[in-house]
């Protein structure tokens, strides 16, 4: 029996709507914050589901979560292939982010043990922590301690809004599943590979059930101040005013010209906006404004990033600006073995594909540092997500966990 034939349909829907209800929303959508209650009942669900597959159940001191599977006549010490993403979601999620390559992961691992399928290395499905970061920021937080690119203790002390540390949240996370086996970051992995829904909507309006996903592109964060004066609204002269909003509107509208591409490639958002007083009778003093940039070739961000420092480095209407830059990420190429070996799997299930880059943050992202990596999309309906009404149709959802079984099968394989 061919693996990826194992994978039910049924057993999928249901798995995904038992995740849906950890943190279930009144209006169908999912608000899974990371180390809440919420959060730890649905890890104890796939702590069950594990069990019952006769699966290995390791955490390690971020509290990512690995269900690992030695099949019939595999080497143990082999590193193993991986596959999974995360469980937390937006305040205003909905029931697919994440928990999909979960749970298609868990599908897949049954539809192998189903079929006797003997492949030679472990595979294992991980849910890591913290992903969205909208609990505790920046987001990502599980891969990136595995892979190394921050430690436990740099992270303890991060609050969330209620004040609540995020060690003693962890703690409390690690302490309601003593069942799981402990282990340390960085352990070597042989492929791994992440699957989730598009979030935008490219392979939707192409029709095509799979994305073969090339990399992510690359980001620069800035924050950019405006200060000019606080003046009376009424009595004062245009001619003596230094007005921080009229200023910030002026370069906002100057940047997004700049920055405008007739490929529709560059990612440009200001969606902060802050103003200092904020009275209606008062000109602003300052305001403050983010910039998202993002693009998927390094040069072409240097030069935005270039443009935006030039035009925020001429006084606008007697006021000046400062920006700061806040955080980068250089484009990431994924695996070329392992994106060509989704390519021949997709095309041995007929299944139609379409490259694309993907234009949000993954774990993949912090994971392709660390070992082969790559990732597989399924369709966004109306390309949506972080809301409650984020929707892939189940047929979709069966044909990425399909391809994912033959995925894990073919790269753990003989
Ligand atoms: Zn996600």
């Amino acid at each position: 029996m061919n693996a990826a034939d194992g994978v039910r349909r049924e057993r999928l829907s249901w798995r995904l709507d038992r995740m849906a209800e950890f943190g279930a929303r009144p209006d169908g959508g999912v608000n899974r914050q990371i180390y809440s209650d919420a959060d730890r009942a649905a890890r104890g669900e796939l702590n069950r589901w594990a069990a019952d597959l006769g699966l290995e159940l390791y955490t390690d001191p971020i509290a990512n979560q690995f269900f690992r599977l030695v099949p019939e006549g595999a080497d143990p010490r082999l590193p193993p292939v991986v596959t999974g993403s995360h469980l937390d979601s937006q305040p205003t999620g909905g029931r697919y982010d994440g928990v999909y390559g979960v749970v298609a992961g868990f599908e897949a691992v049954a539809a192998l043990i189903e079929s006797g399928a003997e492949p030679k290395r472990p595979i294992e499905i991980v849910a890591w922590s913290n992903e969205e970061g909208s609990r505790f920021a920046p987001g990502c937080m599980g891969s990136m301690c595995f892979a190394g690119a921050r430690s436990v203790a740099d992270l303890a002390d991060i609050t969330d809004r209620d004040g609540l540390r995020l060690q003693d949240e962890l703690d409390k996370t690690l302490a309601s599943h003593p069942q799981m086996h402990e282990r340390g970051f960085g352990l070597p992995v042989r492929a791994y590979v992440e699957l989730h829904i598009e979030q935008g909507p490219v392979l939707e309006k192409l029709g095509k059930p799979i994305g073969l996903v090339r990399g992510i592109q690359g980001c620069r964060w800035f924050n950019v101040t405006v200060e000019g004066e606080a003046r009376h609204a009424g009595t004062t002269p245009l001619a003596l005013r230094r007005d921080a909003l009229r200023a910030a509107v002026g370069y906002i509208d100057e940047l997004q010209q700049a920055l405008e591409d007739p490929d529709d490639v560059i990612r440009f958002t200001v969606g902060r906006f802050d103003v200092s007083p904020n009275a209606p009778n008062t000109v602003a003093e300052r305001v403050g404004f983010s910039i998202d940039l993002r693009h998927p070739d390094d040069a072409v961000l240097e030069a935005a990033a270039a443009r935006i420092g030039a035009i925020l480095s001429l006084e606008r209407g007697g006021c000046r600006a400062t920006c700061e830059r806040i955080f980068d990420h250089a484009p990431v190429q994924f695996d070329p073995d392992l994106f060509a070996a989704i390519g021949d799997e997709g095309r041995a299930l007929d299944l139609a594909c379409e490259t694309l880059m993907s234009g949000a943050f993954h774990d993949a992202l912090f994971m392709a540092d660390h070992c082969p990596t790559a990732m597989i999309f399924v369709p966004s309906q109306d390309g949506i997500s972080h809301h409650p009404s984020e929707f892939t149709a189940l047929s979709d959802l069966y044909d990425g966990a399909r391809l994912l079984t033959r995925v894990l099968e073919k790269v753990a394989g003989p």
